[in-house]
C-alpha cells in the first residue's frame, strides 16, 4: 500500500510527541499490522490516529488511545494480562508483545472468531480467548497482574478487583453509557486500591450476557 509505510511513521511519531514515551509500547504498535484490523474498506485509514468501525457496532479504537491504556499498564514480559471486549483483537495482539500471556473475553461469537482467525494468521500463540461474559472476569486463570477493560462500566465491577495480584493494576473506563467516562487505573494494595484518573473517554457499554448470533 503506498504510503502506508509514512502514515505509520507519521503516527508514531506524533503518539511520541504526545506522550507516548515508553519504547517498547511504542514498539508493540508498530510491529501490530492495524490494517488487518480494521474493514478492508477502512484499510487507507489504518495509520491515521482515530476510531474505527468495527462489525456489530462495535469500534476499533484509536492508536493513541491503546498507546496510552498500554503505557498506563505498565507491563513486563513476566505478566499474565486480562483484557475484557477483545472486539477486532488488535489491543490484544498489542498486548501479546509485551506480556507473557493475554487472556482476553468477548461476549459477541462472530467478533471473537474473527478475532482468533487474526491471531492465528499472525501467529500470536500467547493469546487466549473465551466467548463470554467479562463482567465476572476469568476466575480460572485468575490472579492477574493487569486487567484492562475497553468497554466502558457504570461502576467499577468487584469481581475484576478481586481477580487482581497484590500490586496488580485495574484500568478500566467508568462512567454513564453513551456520555463521558473517565478513564481510571486502580492499584490493588495491601489493605484496599488506590485509584488515578487518567483521562476522559469515550467507550461503547459494557454489557451483559453473550451474543451469539451473526
Ligand atoms: N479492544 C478492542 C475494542 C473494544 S470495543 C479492540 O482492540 O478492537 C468493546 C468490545 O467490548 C466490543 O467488542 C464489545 O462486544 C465487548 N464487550 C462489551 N461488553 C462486554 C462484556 N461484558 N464481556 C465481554 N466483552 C464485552
Amino acid at each position: 500500500m503506498p504510503g502506508a509505510e509514512n502514515a505509520k511513521i507519521r503516527l508514531i511519531m506524533d503518539l511520541r510527541r504526545r506522550g507516548i514515551t515508553d519504547a517498547s509500547v511504542l514498539d508493540a504498535l508498530e510491529r501490530v499490522p492495524r490494517e488487518e484490523f480494521v474493514d478492508i474498506a477502512q484499510r487507507s485509514r489504518a495509520w491515521e490516529d482515530r476510531a474505527l468501525p468495527a462489525p456489530h457496532g462495535q469500534s476499533i479504537s484509536q492508536p493513541y488511545i491503546v498507546a496510552l491504556m498500554t503505557q498506563a499498564l505498565e507491563l513486563n514480559e513476566r505478566m499474565i494480562v486480562l483484557e475484557i471486549g477483545t472486539g477486532t483483537g488488535y489491543q490484544a495482539a498489542v498486548l501479546s508483545h509485551l506480556a507473557r500471556r493475554v487472556y482476553t473475553i468477548e461476549r459477541i461469537a462472530p467478533l471473537l472468531k474473527q478475532a482468533e482467525e487474526r491471531f492465528a494468521a499472525l501467529g500470536l500463540r500467547n493469546i487466549v480467548t473465551r466467548l463470554g461474559d467479562g463482567s465476572a472476569g476469568w476466575p480460572e486463570a485468575a490472579p492477574f497482574d493487569r486487567i484492562i477493560v475497553t468497554a466502558a462500566a457504570e461502576e467499577v465491577p468487584q469481581h475484576l478487583v478481586d481477580q487482581l495480584k497484590p500490586d496488580g493494576i485495574l484500568l478500566i473506563p467508568v462512567g454513564p453509557r453513551d456520555g463521558d467516562q473517565n478513564l481510571l487505573s486502580i492499584r490493588r494494595e495491601i489493605d484496599g486500591v488506590s485509584v488515578k484518573t487518567i483521562l476522559a473517554v469515550r467507550f461503547v457499554p459494557l454489557e451483559s450476557g453473550v451474543k451469539r448470533g451473526g
